[in-house]
């Protein structure tokens, strides 16, 4: 089948000037498998390299604990303070079960207003417990459509707050009062991890649950090792998102981190070590499309599948292929 050329000058010249559907455009195209190794698309990215200050979030924590309640809250106030604020949602549901936690509800809907702001919800899918690389991708896309707080929204499944550290600059975690004993376990790690431990719902009822938790996670952030970035000390924070309140203190934070040099300093370098990690991922995946594109590759493999003796099968098929692992 043919398919029309994308045009990708038309794009660029698209989502440099503010079209959110140019914009819509490139990052399906950035999502897209089949193209992800195309010289077009590549091209295309490298030319978007922008060298504006930008900053990126990653906002995490378990279903229901108010994420997308905090990132309107926290959108709306820093496009207040003249930002413009772009979000991604990194979706924990597996490809293979096409169930949807964030995708399916009516999300941000004030924020998704805003012509300041740019929501892409579900966007991206978990990867084998990991981040699909087009997420990076995504970032850059964002960052040169002018948005420069970029916040990546994912549903804590435990391994993508770690995860999602390998694309952002910061991270935020959220919860909320009586989140569950799940959380217990994953407390240590999490704590080192965040930069900032946000309690949500500290408001009617759930007020003295949330101040209690503060307690206990100041204590742990406390035994935690000590800081090793210039970001602001990390610190337990009880808010309320639906109620607006306490939630001043972000887009201050936000600011200053912005203005500060030394931290710009350190982002610019942390991301050098961010995108030698994140081209080696690529290459990586690179070889897999290589060799799975390979016709004698797949033949072969379909042949040796049809024998008994399995692990014979592999040594021959590595004996063939010049032993691709000796
Ligand atoms: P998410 O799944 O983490 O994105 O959570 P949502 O933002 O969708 O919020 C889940 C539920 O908690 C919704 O019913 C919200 O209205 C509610 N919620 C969010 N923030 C607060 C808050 O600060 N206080 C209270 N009481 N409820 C909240």
């Amino acid at each position: 089948k043919m398919r029309a050329p994308i045009d990708y000058e038309a794009l660029r010249a698209g989502i440099m000037g503010g079209d959110m559907i140019q914009l819509a455009k490139a990052l399906t195209l950035v999502e897209n498998k089949k193209l992800a190794f195309s010289p077009e698309l590549l091209h295309f990215l490298s030319s978007l390299d922008s060298d504006k200050k930008t900053l990126r979030i990653a906002i995490s924590g378990p279903p229901g604990a108010g994420k997308s309640t905090f990132i309107e809250q926290l959108g709306l106030k820093l496009i207040e303070n003249g930002h413009k604020v772009a979000v991604l949602a990194i979706d924990p549901s597996s490809e293979n079960t096409k169930g949807s936690i964030l995708g399916d509800k009516t999300r941000m809907e004030k924020l998704s207003k805003s012509e300041n702001a740019f929501i892409r919800p579900s966007a991206n899918v978990l990867e084998q417990g990991g981040i699909r690389s087009s997420s990076y991708d995504a970032i850059k896309v964002c960052e040169a459509a002018g948005y420069n707080i970029i916040i990546i929204e994912t549903v804590g499944v435990g391994q993508s707050e770690i995860q999602v550290t390998r694309i952002t600059d910061l991270l935020y975690l959220l919860l909320s009062p009586g989140g569950g004993d799940e959380l217990q376990g994953l407390k240590k790690g999490i704590v080192e991890m965040a930069d900032q431990i946000i309690i949500n719902k500290a408001d009617g009822e759930l007020m003295a649950t949330a101040e209690q938790m503060k307690k206990e996670y100041r204590n742990a952030i406390h035994l935690s090792r000590k800081q090793s970035t210039p970001f602001p000390p990390r610190k337990v924070i009880t808010v309320s998102a639906l109620n607006d309140s306490n939630m001043e203190h972000f887009p201050a934070e936000i600011d200053s981190i912005l203005e500060s040099e030394e931290i710009s300093n350190y982002i610019r370098e942390h991301r050098k070590i961010q995108d030698a990690a994140w081209f080696k991922i690529k290459a990586q995946e690179l070889i897999y499309h290589l060799i799975t594109k390979n016709s004698q590759f797949n033949s072969a493999v379909d042949e040796l599948a049809k024998r008994e003796d399995i692990y014979q099968s592999l040594i021959e098929l590595n004996q063939r292929f010049d032993n691709i692992i000796s």
